[in-house]
């Protein structure tokens, strides 16, 4: 249960911007807020959350976007203005990666979601777990474990 058939390829919607993913992920998943509903223009955000070590920028140069908050930059790419992945996650441990970039995303299936008091009438993303806000500080680790055990991987 631990192929993960890396590495992953992975472009923007005009492939200005190429991505590269080596490391296998460590959570999946799916965001209701408001503000993941504002920047996605859609129901709820999707991410994969990486190893920083695991993840490059192999083509085009992304820009900052969304809220440009320096603390956690969205970055986009400036050409098509996809939103691609978001730095600076928990000291700069973790990229939060879109899964909808990669070159197969057919697999992707988010395991935890957040925020379903803001959630819209009608979504529903799939995810196995499920939290009022955000997912509390100590349950973290357990469902990272969980994840590495039963997340889904590429078919
Ligand atoms: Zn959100
Ligand atoms: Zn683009």
């Amino acid at each position: 249960m631990s192929d993960w058939k890396l590495p992953w390829s992975a472009a923007c919607m005009c492939g200005q911007v190429k991505m590269r993913i080596t490391q296998a992920p460590v959570m999946a998943m799916a965001c209701h807020c408001t503000g993941c509903q504002k920047l996605t223009s859609s129901a709820y955000s999707l991410t994969l959350m990486l190893p920083a070590a695991g993840f490059a920028v192999i083509a085009g140069e992304p820009v900052l976007g969304g809220l440009h908050r320096p603390e956690s930059p969205h970055h986009f790419c400036p050409h098509c203005k996809n939103w691609l992945f978001t730095t600076n996650i928990a000291g700069g441990q973790f990229v939060n990666f879109r899964p909808t970039m990669l070159e197969d995303a057919s697999w992707f299936t988010p395991f935890v979601e957040s925020n379903i008091q803001e959630k819209l009438p009608g979504a529903v993303s799939g995810a196995k777990h499920s939290f009022e806000g955000l997912p509390p500080a100590d349950q973290y680790g357990p469902l990272m474990e969980a994840y590495a055990r039963e997340g889904v991987r590429p078919a």
